[in-house]
């Protein structure tokens, strides 16, 4: 008897979501996977530019390089990341600074920070090696038609496929989300995000800095080559002023509101804003689809937790359906969200409060979230607890 073959699973979004996603499927024994995406995606001299392989830089946990492991590509990841050693939370003009370092946590790291390009670049190069995966790009999906067990999908060169599981992984405005019929909420921050690398008078010794400011959180990421990522929220007109600002101005602006601690920054490269504007779905699955990364959750970038939660999330979806025979079953999808809930829940409030509870301008509140940071640097057990959870494990 010959064995009936599974339609490919469709990956709709070949952002840093999609593209790992579909390696982990193989990974958990899916037979085949199609991943559309909307930008070229081309291969092999030049890292790709989308709108997720871009010029920022992403901290990824110790738990995430533990998923590139399995799949093995933490080494060519680590070939141009920075290791974070220690992580340093701060407010400015205030006591309390808490630090969390990789040594008491018994790990060699606590994550890495990487380009998002290289990322990219890494991801694809594995996507490409693997005859199983089908990469369409520049395409994008046009229509979709529900099947008995599946769906039809339309792409816009007039090719047509089935699959027996539609995965929505096109970003925070995903259309493929829309088509499943699921419906999104959107709050405005009414904040954005500055990027820039920054170029270090001295080596930052594989410290990331978190610093809270009256009008949004700071992080310097550790980079290659004596450089920070910078990321600088603020709202809206502030950036746009930081934006159009002449460099040394900027840098002298910026140095003020760094730690002490900090190495002195020397240059500022090409700056780009993100909003911040958090995205929730209401449903993550429905019979043969499902919905994930930003365009099931887009979360502030305090902390960097988007897309460690993401990935947390794409293991277990890969572990749940990878291997069976029929993945887009509704009872098989609905365990992978009850699974994935609490985490889920948890990274997004937390990361939605953090940032408003450093903004709170009341003494009181002062005064506690000030305690706060003491009480982390001196109670070993709360810091560890933090910690691992930032980490992922
Ligand atoms: C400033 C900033 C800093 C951040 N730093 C960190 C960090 O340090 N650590 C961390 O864990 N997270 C961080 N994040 C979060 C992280 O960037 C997201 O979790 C991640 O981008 C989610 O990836 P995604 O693939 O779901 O979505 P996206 O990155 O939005 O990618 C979506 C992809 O879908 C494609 N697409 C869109 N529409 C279509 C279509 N119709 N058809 C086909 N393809 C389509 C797009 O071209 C894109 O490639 C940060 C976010 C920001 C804004």
């Amino acid at each position: 008897m010959t064995e009936q073959r599974q339609d490919p699973i469709l990956i709709v979004g070949g952002g840093m979501a999609g593209a790992l996603l579909a390696l982990l499927l193989r990974h958990h024994g899916a037979s085949a996977v199609t991943l559309v995406e909307s930008h070229p995606l081309t291969l092999p001299d030049e890292p790709p530019l989308t709108p997720s392989f871009d010029a920022r830089s992403t901290a990824l946990s110790a738990g995430t390089l533990s998923v590139l492991d399995e799949l093995g590509l933490a080494e060519a990841i680590r070939e141009h990341a920075a290791a974070i050693d220690t992580v340093h939370v701060s407010r400015r003009s205030r006591l309390g600074i808490t630090r969390l370092r990789a040594s008491e946590e018994g790990v060699p790291a606590l994550g890495a920070v990487v380009e998002n390009r290289w990322l990219g670049f890494v991801l694809l190069r594995a996507l490409y090696a693997d005859a199983a995966i089908q990469v369409l790009a520049p395409e994008r999906l046009s229509a979709i038609r529900r099947l008995a067990d599946g769906y039809e999908a339309t792409l816009e060169s007039g090719r047509t496929l089935t699959t027996p599981l539609l995965i929505a992984a096109d970003g925070a405005k995903s259309r493929t989300r829309e088509w499943l019929g699921v419906s999104a909420r959107d709050s405005d921050t009414g904040h954005d995000a500055m990027i820039a690398n920054l170029s270090l008078a001295s080596d930052h010794q594989g410290i990331a800095y978190e610093r809270f400011l009256n009008d949004g959180p700071l992080a310097l990421l550790p980079l290659p080559d004596r450089r920070f990522g910078l990321v600088w929220t603020g709202p809206r007109d502030q950036v746009d002023a930081w934006m159009e600002m002449e460099s040394g101005a900027l840098l002298k602006q910026l140095q003020q509101q760094c730690p002490a601690e900090a190495p002195r920054i020397t240059g500022i490269g090409e700056r780009q804003r993100y909003p911040l504007i958090l995205t929730h779905a209401c449903a993550q699955a429905v019979p043969f689809g499902v919905v994930v990364g930003n365009a099931a959750h887009t979360l502030h970038p305090v902390a960097g937790q988007g897309f460690n939660l993401t990935v947390r999330d794409l293991v277990q979806l890969a572990c749940t359906v990878g291997g069976a025979s029929a993945p887009g079953k509704l009872s098989l999808l609905q365990q992978y969200v009850q699974r994935r809930e609490q985490d889920q829940a948890l990274i997004s409030q937390a990361s939605r409060w953090v940032p408003e509870m450093f903004r709170v301008q009341q003494p009181l509140f002062a005064h506690s979230r000030q305690l706060g940071l003491v009480a982390m640097d001196i109670l070993p057990g709360l810091r560890q607890g933090f910690a691992r959870r930032a980490m992922g494990l």
